[in-house]
């Protein structure tokens, strides 16, 4: 099959950032064949883009997408974690739930121009079966942790469940699976080593951990191990170019170093973390570093969006309050976070991130008829300040269209939505429990 899309303003952010104007892409069986500007090709299918803006597929470094179920619940409530999230969890959290969580949220990425996504919970092959049948492109991560998860009861049932999702992903050919240690304080040296060396027999698949998040991390760093949360880590030998570590708010030089040397990669959580009053990751100084960060929404509990547009008005700004000048992390730079080095960060860069001759289509256009969006003299300006998700009319994956003219090909969106609002209806009443049983306490 061969498809052709011409009158495009095609972004490739290749090495060169090239642009071409007036340009086309040829789509042959799933790989972009040829791209330019000039006469295109023949094909057996033409699309005209209109002059829209055509640019990579964007990458979602770090999500919970099952927790869109939770998104802005609780929202004001200070004890809510404890009060509502963990008692629903450890209730609620099933296949089916999972099921209908991660599918609201593959639709909502879709439409928000987001092909690729990093994912870490819980019963994490539904989760795969979710992102394969959507047609996106994914990373799974299976949690580890000592806090009675609702998956596994103990360490060796996790490490089962993460030999029976690498086998899972072994069969789909845009899912790739990983190993998903919590956080560090939560699962300890001893399952961080033997985590490494899960990690040594399966090569194939990626290491996801939350590092350097809470001034509580740092404290039992200190205390249980006289160093940092990262040096702990790096010590038990987690930090690799497989890995994959959210947040990195709390680091000093020697941590930035450590993740520098080992080849680890970063993800980018700014709203999440401002959300939370955490703090602002040194974005700046890991990428000189050449440490590869990419940005992140992180589960909609926290961020409540699955919407990357949203997230880099906060990632530039971070970096400007950290480096006192308008010069930090320039918009091409967003960009490229959000697509190429976030392809990086997830080790998926020879298959997606920019558009290059060779790579699999993953590509989405942006409609620019929205008066916000004009006039432009600076696509990438327009892309980090002014673009919304109901911009993107069209996304492919893989040369398949997910998305034409706002109509999601692959979910059936009706049905998504009430799956989810039956789960939500079962989240009501148990807080409606909740608070009577509280109430009544006094
Ligand atoms: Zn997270």
């Amino acid at each position: 099959m061969k498809t052709l899309l011409t009158n495009a303003w095609i972004l490739t952010v290749d090495a060169q950032m090239t642009e071409y104007q007036f340009g086309w892409i040829l789509v042959v069986d799933g790989k972009i064949k040829a791209l330019g500007d000039g006469p295109p090709p023949g094909a057996d299918a033409t699309r005209d883009m209109g002059g829209d803006i055509i640019m990579p597929g964007m990458v979602n470094t770090h999500c919970h997408m099952a927790m869109s179920l939770f998104r802005g619940l609780g929202e004001d409530v200070d004890d809510r974690l404890f009060r509502y999230m963990l008692p629903l969890e450890r209730k609620f959290v099933s296949p089916e739930m999972v099921r209908a969580g991660s599918t609201l949220s593959a639709l909502e990425m879709i439409m928000g121009g987001v092909t690729t996504v990093a994912d870490m919970y819980y019963h994490e092959t539904v989760v795969a079966d979710v992102i394969a049948r959507s047609g996106m492109r994914g990373v799974v991560g299976q949690t580890l942790a000592d806090f009675d998860p609702p998956d596994h009861r103990s360490f060796d049932e996790g490490f089962a469940l993460c030999d029976a999702l690498a086998d899972h992903c072994a069969g789909l050919s845009r899912v790739t699976a990983s190993i998903a240690p919590h956080a560090p304080y939560s699962t300890g040296r001893a399952v961080m080593e033997r985590v490494a060396d899960w990690h040594e027999t399966h090569p194939e698949t990626r290491i996801q951990i939350h590092l350097a998040e809470t001034e509580a991390e740092v404290d039992w760093a200190a205390m249980t191990h006289g160093t940092t949360t990262t040096a702990v880590c790096d010590r038990a030998g987690l930090l690799k170019p497989g890995t994959i570590a959210a947040h990195c708010l709390l680091m000093d030089d020697a941590d930035i170093e450590t993740l520098a040397r080992t080849g680890t990669r970063v993800a980018h959580n700014a709203r999440s973390n401002g959300k939370a009053g955490r703090g602002m990751a040194r974005v700046d100084d890991m990428r000189r570093a050449g440490i590869p960060v990419g940005i992140a929404t992180d589960g909609p509990m926290s961020g409540n969006t699955l919407d990357l547009f949203s997230q880099f008005g906060v990632v530039s700004i971070f970096a400007k309050i950290l480096g006192a000048s308008r010069k930090p992390l320039p918009t091409r730079d967003v960009i490229r976070m959000a697509t190429i080095e976030g392809a990086r960060v997830l080790g998926l860069d020879a298959d997606t991130g920019s558009l290059e001759v060779g790579k699999r289509a993953d590509l989405i256009r942006i409609d620019l008829s929205s008066p916000r969006l004009q006039p432009i003299y600076d696509s990438y300006s327009v892309l980090v300040f002014a673009t919304m998700p109901t911009d993107v009319r069209d996304v492919m994956v893989d040369g398949t269209w997910l998305m034409r003219d706002r109509t999601v090909e692959t979910l059936e969106t009706a049905k998504v939505l009430t799956d989810a609002n039956q789960v939500a209806g079962q989240f009501r009443a148990e807080i409606a429990a909740i608070d009577a049983a509280m109430a009544a306490k006094g």
